[in-house]
């Protein structure tokens, strides 16, 4: 039952249990109808600029994984939050500066694009910083304003990550053009992953993550489709 006393300055009550249990009935669902189990999906929940009152409610739910785009954003969001099994995933653009406050919150960073910035993980993980679970972002629409090894060079970054600067990469992230069918792009993301033995992709998000799990993605980042509409601006 909501409460019928709830503050008057927020919106209206969420059906945060309800809305959650939607979207993972349609992961598993998607995830059947591609022949797939389940269990080999998960989601992130992508908390960037929503108020902590859409949010607290996901995680009373049961929901445990999420993701943010932002450093300070997500630090001042999530550094006091503990809850048991938390795993919090960057999935936008890291700055050099930026990469011990990033190793001190996350768990898992989608993000990692270019050399500069595999030297710096490297190197702060050397110094004593937790290490991060990795996933190379690939720019599969190569689009200029969008952050990503163009999918010409994945391979010899990848090389490069494991080799030259000892890093585990655990997966490919990608983001498709907005004004492009998604499907061409989740495939070449798979082709990437399986050439060079990554079967973790991170694709799809609100619009189109059942088909991504149609070609092979194993976490979706949903944010819109679960939480509602994000703030025009970012707000902690
Ligand atoms: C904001 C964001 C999402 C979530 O987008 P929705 O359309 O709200 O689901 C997913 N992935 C990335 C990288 C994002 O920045």
């Amino acid at each position: 039952m909501v409460s019928a006393t709830h503050d008057a300055a927020h919106a209206a009550p969420i059906d945060a249990a309800g809305a959650l249990r939607r979207i993972r009935d349609r992961i598993a669902a998607a995830a059947v109808a591609a022949g797939r189990e389940p269990a080999d999906v998960s989601l992130t929940a992508v908390s960037k600029q929503q108020p902590w009152e859409a949010i607290e409610p996901v995680l009373t739910a049961g929901q445990r994984v999420f993701g943010e785009n932002r450093v300070q954003e997500a630090a001042a969001r999530w550094s006091d939050q503990n809850p048991p099994g938390l795993e919090l995933r960057l999935i936008g653009p890291l700055q050099t500066n930026k990469v011990r406050a990033a190793l001190d919150l996350f768990d898992v960073i989608e993000t990692l694009d270019r050399e500069r910035l595999a030297e710096r993980l490297a190197h702060e993980v050397q110094r004593g910083a937790r290490a991060p679970r990795l996933y190379v972002q690939v720019n599969t629409g190569e689009e200029p304003q969008k952050a990503g090894v163009a999918p010409l060079e994945a391979d010899a970054f990848l090389a490069r990550c494991r080799g030259d600067y000892g890093l585990a990469v655990e997966g490919l992230m990608c983001i498709p053009p907005e004004a492009e069918p998604p499907g061409p792009h989740f495939a070449l993301l798979a082709k990437i992953g399986a050439r060079n033995g990554l079967s973790r992709l991170s694709m799809g998000m609100s619009a189109d993550f059942e088909v991504a799990i149609r070609h092979g993605a194993t976490s979706v980042r949903v944010g819109s489709a679960l939480f509602g509409p994000r703030a025009a601006h970012p707000s902690p």
